[in-house]
């Protein structure tokens, strides 16, 4: 059976400067197509520790897919080192090198003659199968060894996203016959994980091998995932769609979103449905939740705008709220928050509106107000909804849980 093993290459990935998504985003593509992915690692920018994991995970998976290290700098040694390890010589390869030189002059547009360097990106190993990467100069390659297969991909993510997209993937789906593995996933709130697996025992039972259900819980939200691989997609799809909706009927009362979405996008969409209007008034997050929610397309038919109220004056000056509410409890009080999100729903002309303020550390906190309090407040319908949340971690984890819990009590309205 065929499974893969992702090695991604670079110092600078050891490090933690650079976050490896490259992996995870192929892991991802591979496991559409139904290609279980056998293990991911890093290696840095030395021989013989690239050497080594090839031998490693030829041994283990039999296709092998490699990202980084192509480049016309001395650090990259990847093309070098598969020329050797496949046993072949460095040669120029017409066809890229009239790439790169369209490259050159009609995408970079440096009006300057390729230097040695950039000739020496046209060399390739003479034992592979050029991959064309319509997007850079370092093309992909395919080396064959004992049955498995070796891609070599350049690190530059959209440049490895399009080479696998247009080339690799379909490559694969030609060459073998691929099983298939699909996802369903659903968010629920308001209910722990260990309440949730109480209630889905009898369902856990009923899933066949092949199918399995897999908690994810992030700070009052629990995220449920079905996974089912099997052979024929048009199976594999129908069995997994009749235990998903199974499930859902089980946590009607308290699933978000049975989308594999984040809070802003289910809120928009709610909005949109709705032909509502958003506004937030801010102080904690500093603006967060307005990011999150126009990140989402299409935001501009709902989401007004923000008053980010960070200090007291702004808060009593901007936003309104009474001075004497501000004196008396504190910014981050109840009491705050409603006027801070009444004021915002009436200045900002929205339908609803969020506010929130809280202490997100690591300084600022008092007695009887530690880091990570909040207040929070939702307005909408003629409701307002206040809620007090304390969050246990550091400030732009704080920052993040706030975002979330705002938008997620605004769901809830
Ligand atoms: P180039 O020809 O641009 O040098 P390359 O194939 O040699 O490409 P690298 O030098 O390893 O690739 O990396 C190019 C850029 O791609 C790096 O600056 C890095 O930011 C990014 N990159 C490399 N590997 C990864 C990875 N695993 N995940 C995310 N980004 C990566
Ligand atoms: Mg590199």
């Amino acid at each position: 059976t065929i499974s893969a093993s992702i090695i991604t290459i670079g110092d600078e990935l050891l490090i933690g400067q650079v976050i490896d998504t490259n992996s995870a985003w192929m892991a991802q593509a591979l496991n559409k197509i139904g290609i279980p992915i056998h293990r991911r690692i890093a290696v840095g920018d030395k021989w013989d520790e690239i050497w080594q994991a090839l031998d490693q995970e030829s041994a283990l998976s039999t296709l092998i897919f490699i990202t980084g290290g192509l480049g016309p700098t001395s650090d990259d040694i990847t093309k070098p080192l598969l020329c050797k390890y496949f046993g072949g010589k460095l040669v120029l390869h017409q066809p890229t090198l009239q790439h790169v030189e369209y490259l050159f002059e009609h995408v970079f547009k440096r009006g300057l003659p390729l230097s040695e360097r950039n000739i020496k990106q046209a060399e390739v190993p003479d034992n592979c199968t050029i991959i064309k990467n319509e997007l850079g100069t370092a093309p992909g390659m395919l080396f064959e060894k004992n049955g498995c297969l070796f891609f070599s991909l350049p690190g530059v993510p959209h440049e490895m996203q399009g080479l696998m997209q247009n080339e690799i993937i379909p490559l694969l789906q030609q060459r073998f016959t691929l099983g298939s593995i699909e996802h369903r996933t659903l968010l629920t709130a308001g209910i722990g994980e260990s309440m949730l697996a109480e209630r889905l025992v009898e369902f856990e039972k009923s899933l066949p091998k092949n199918l399995s259900l897999a908690y994810l819980p992030n700070y009052g939200m629990v995220r449920l995932r079905l996974t089912l691989n099997g052979e024929n997609a048009t199976e594999v799809n129908a069995t997994i769609n009749t235990y998903f909706e199974n499930l859902k009927a089980l946590v009607a009362d308290v699933m978000i979103t049975d989308k594999d979405e984040p809070l802003e996008a289910v809120v928009g969409r709610i909005l949109l449905e709705q032909k509502k209007t958003i506004g937030t008034a801010e102080s904690c997050t500093g603006g967060y939740i307005s990011h999150l929610i126009t990140s989402i397309p299409g935001s501009s038919s709902y989401y007004e705008g923000s008053i980010i109220s960070y200090s007291y004056d702004i808060k009593e000056k901007v936003l309104h709220v009474n001075k004497q509410t501000l004196e008396k409890y504190g910014a981050v009080s109840e009491e705050v928050v409603r006027e801070m999100v009444q004021n915002a729903q009436e200045m900002l002309h929205t339908d609803y509106a969020i506010a929130v303020s809280g202490i997100m550390g690591p300084g600022g906190a008092t007695p009887d107000k530690p880091v990570g309090t909040v207040w929070m407040a939702v307005s909408g319908n003629h409701k307002i909804i206040t809620k007090k949340m304390h969050f246990r971690f550091n400030r732009q984890r704080n920052i993040q849980l706030t975002a979330a819990n705002a938008l997620l009590l605004l769901i809830q309205l």
